[in-house]
């Protein structure tokens, strides 16, 4: 695997470094996402905020905008909130006992064994969904890859393969470098990701084909072995882009919940299958709008939940800004810089595309 790993590894901007800082950010927005999707992200945020320090020193509002779009917002929050604790308690260094570092906010036991392991050299063990595939379908591990004895397995397994990994030499054929912890680890979750993909994985490019017991017994297909997931449920929403002036109306969401302290455009669940505006709009939201036209859908799925957003350009027919302290009168040129949701920051899009930015 260090072999394969030395010669088949794609050039990333996080594997250039052994910033501690800079990995942990990669790490937490690789999560649930793909490379090529968080290059872009990362490149930006090490631009703006290339320390801890920095971070910690943003404003919120900076953070969830750098954010904006790679969904699950919390992780941004967390990253700020262990940024500012490590620069209070730690003299902004990050910290290398793995102990320590698995009580930061939003730093749980994966991403405490990637940092470890990738900037420091040390052999603590990493189990994502890549890593899951490839040990369960290396080792043969016929049973739900998502119960908690198998899990225990896993990580047992990840941490014996990482620890002889730390015992390597130099002299491996094509490595020059000792980092064999860091390159273990890397190399489980490069292959799960090039070759040992969920389906038709490329066995014949696969270093490990030869003791692979999946491919042995030509059971791919039912390993790794997974609960049938739940349905999907489909839901419906109104979004209001609601004008006075030229001006569009805006509200905050509050903290604690889903999206906390992102923008948004007001907007409400529908329980009927059409949706009916403006009573939505005074039933749920407590406004009276003039007549709405429909500019535009927007589909998004959120975990289970396949949304189709039904949106609508409305007049009120009085002041509704008092609805709640968190909404306020936006300038179109000001709505590029507020933190949206990738769904709302759509709706900025339609409003520009059906020409209905114009001060
Ligand atoms: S031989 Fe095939 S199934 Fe086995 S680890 Fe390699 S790619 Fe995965």
């Amino acid at each position: 695997m260090l072999q394969w790993y030395a010669e088949h590894a794609r050039d990333l901007p996080w594997r250039r470094t052994q910033d501690p800082y800079a990995i942990w950010i990669s790490e937490i927005m690789l999560q649930q996402t793909q490379v090529k999707t968080v290059l872009p992200y990362w490149t930006r945020w090490m631009r703006r905020l290339p320390d801890i320090a920095s971070l910690a020193r943003s404003r919120t509002e900076t953070v969830l905008k750098l954010w904006a779009g790679l969904g699950y917002y919390s992780r941004a929050r967390n990253l700020k909130r262990a940024a500012e604790l490590i620069l209070q308690n730690h003299d902004g260094e990050f910290p290398r006992d793995p102990g320590i570092m698995a009580k930061l906010p939003g730093i749980g036991r994966y991403t405490t064994g990637a940092i470890c392991s990738i900037a420091f050299n040390q052999p603590t063990p990493i189990l994502d969904g890549n890593v899951i595939r490839v040990l369960t379908r290396f080792f043969g591990i016929l049973e739900d890859s998502g119960a908690t004895t198998t899990r225990t397995r896993l990580w047992k397994i990840a941490g014996q393969l990482v620890t002889l990994a730390s015992t390597q030499g130099i002299g491996l054929k094509h490595t020059s470098t000792t980092r064999h912890c860091a390159d273990l680890n890397q190399s489980l979750m490069e292959l799960g990701a090039l070759i040992c993909s969920p389906r038709e994985p490329n066995c014949g490019a696969c270093p490990l084909q030869a003791r692979c017991a999946a491919h042995r017994a030509n059971m791919i297909p039912q390993i790794p072995a997974l609960k049938p997931k739940a349905a999907m449920r489909s839901r419906l929403f109104v979004a209001f882009a609601i004008s006075r002036d030229g001006c569009f109306l805006v509200q905050k969401r509050s903290e604690g919940g889903v999206n906390a302290q992102l923008w948004e455009f007001p907007n409400a669940e529908c329980l009927e299958d059409e949706p009916d505006p403006e009573n939505s709009a005074r039933l749920t939201l407590g406004l009276e709008l003039g007549a709405s036209e429909r500019i535009g859908t927007i589909r998004h799925t959120i975990t289970r939940n396949r949304i189709r957003l039904e949106v609508y350009h409305s007049k009120p027919s009085h002041d509704p800004s008092g609805t709640s302290p968190l909404t306020r009168w936006c300038p179109p040129s000001k709505l590029a810089q507020l933190p949206f949701p990738s769904a709302h920051r759509k709706i900025v899009e339609l409003l520009a595309n059906r020409q209905l930015l114009r001060t």
